[in-house]
């Protein structure tokens, strides 16, 4: 398909873009708006930046708009628009053409992810007013971990919890994760759906997900993005009863746990810093904290490794990726130390070795490769948002 997709990523005060040309497989802009609805407000397109106050999302699209007629490019070719969109819980596993009745839908989905759904569904209002004679896309973060089977995406809770109230493991970064996934297997030049994979998404927020022949088979993230690894400010992986042991003994409400637990927890909640580089430097100037923060970091990774080469059976790639996993050797070669046993090995030259390009960081012959892959969530939502146009076309 030729063409651009223009991608939009709303948030509670952003909307991140990028147009994407389907021929070349690149950007060729893109941009955000920061600060929407607050004071301090910011537009960037490409190098040129706007200061001033966004009072709405409506407002903050038009100035994209705005800024692509000024300064270009040309928003000509758009051939449709493609949203993520965070939560699809049961009902949305591929990409889906948005109608009112879908847009009614995301809506309802919002108790699920209250902080991203009436966001993204605020800038999907907006684009459509927009470019009302494009179609429009939504690509869910859940939708890849729609192949998770009932056995693993099931919690053991009372039934009506399952059948009537959603509570289930949903997952998210599926989107980075089927880019990923299907690029290492491009990398190994085997067809993807023979290849069995471990995707170690490290950024901010941070999962592991089993990948089965491109279909996903568990992750770690669950109706929530709180469980699983550890992140920069969010626990992963707790006692289930920690709110309820926190109200008997310190008072605290449910919603004060929560808050805690995604804001003051992870990295940030062990050691005063979340971002990896500076919790490094900590390391590195004998903080016995830091130290502490990422030897629970690093266990937790190869504890869910290990359990997904149990899942799996067989492992072919170990694929690391966002912004801890494609940049931090050291937090990736900390991730697998110890996994010889399992044919997990990290070639150490490799590793260290600084790229942005797709890579092996394993010995030659090992028995798993591993790799490091940048994800390109951008470019995946506008490959299934043309996938889907073109479906709706035939
Ligand atoms: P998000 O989940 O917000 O999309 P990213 O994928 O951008 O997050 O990852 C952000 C994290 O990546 C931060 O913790 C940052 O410290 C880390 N990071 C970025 N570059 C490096 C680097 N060169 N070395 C170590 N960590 C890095």
């Amino acid at each position: 398909m030729t063409g651009q997709v223009l991608v939009l990523n709303s948030g509670s005060s952003s909307i991140k873009y990028r147009l994407i040309d389907l021929a070349s497989r690149r950007w060729t802009a893109r941009g955000l708006v920061e600060r929407i609805g607050e004071n301090g407000g910011l537009l960037v397109h490409g190098d040129v930046r706007v200061e001033r106050r966004f009072p709405s999302h409506e407002e903050g699209l038009r100035a994209v708009l705005a800024a692509f007629a000024e300064h270009g490019p040309s928003l000509d070719g758009v051939t449709a628009v493609g949203h993520r969109v965070v939560h699809g819980g049961s009902r949305f596993v591929e990409p889906t053409l948005i109608d009112e009745e879908v847009e009614r839908a995301i809506e309802e989905l919002a108790p699920l992810a209250p902080l991203h759904n009436p966001a993204n569904l605020e800038g999907i209002r907006v684009a459509r007013r927009a470019f009302p004679g494009l179609p429009h896309v939504a690509v869910f973060d859940t939708a890849f971990h729609a192949t998770i089977p009932p056995y693993a995406h099931t919690y053991a809770v009372p039934r009506e919890w399952t059948d009537e109230l959603g509570v289930r493991r949903y997952g998210f970064h599926g989107t980075s994760a089927a880019y990923v996934s299907r690029r290492a297997a491009e990398l190994l030049g085997r067809p993807y759906d023979e290849v069995n994979s471990i995707v170690l998404h490290l950024g901010n927020g941070a999962s592991a997900t089993a990948v089965r022949g491109g279909r996903s088979v568990d992750t770690s993230m669950g109706i929530t993005p709180l469980p699983g690894l550890v992140m920069g400010t969010r626990s992963g992986d707790v006692d289930p009863a920690l709110p309820a042991y926190l109200n008997r003994v310190a008072g605290m409400s449910v919603q004060d746990v929560d808050a805690a637990l995604n804001r003051d927890s992870g990295l940030l909640g062990m050691c005063g810093a979340n971002d990896m580089r500076e919790v490094w430097r900590l390391v590195d100037a004998g903080d016995p904290h830091a130290r502490l923060a990422m030897d629970v970091y690093g266990y937790r990774v190869r504890a869910y490794v290990g359990a997904y080469v149990a899942a799996l059976g067989r492992v072919d790639a170990i694929v690391f990726t966002a912004g801890v996993g494609e940049n931090d050797s050291r937090t990736r070669s900390l991730a697998l130390t110890g996994l010889s046993r399992l044919g997990i090995e990290v070639d150490a030259g490799r590793n260290a070795a600084p790229s942005r390009e797709a890579r092996v960081v394993s010995p030659d012959g090992a028995e798993v490769a591993v790799l490091v892959v940048p994800t390109d969530e951008e470019l995946e939502i506008a490959d299934q948002t043309a996938a889907r146009v073109a479906a709706l076309a035939r």
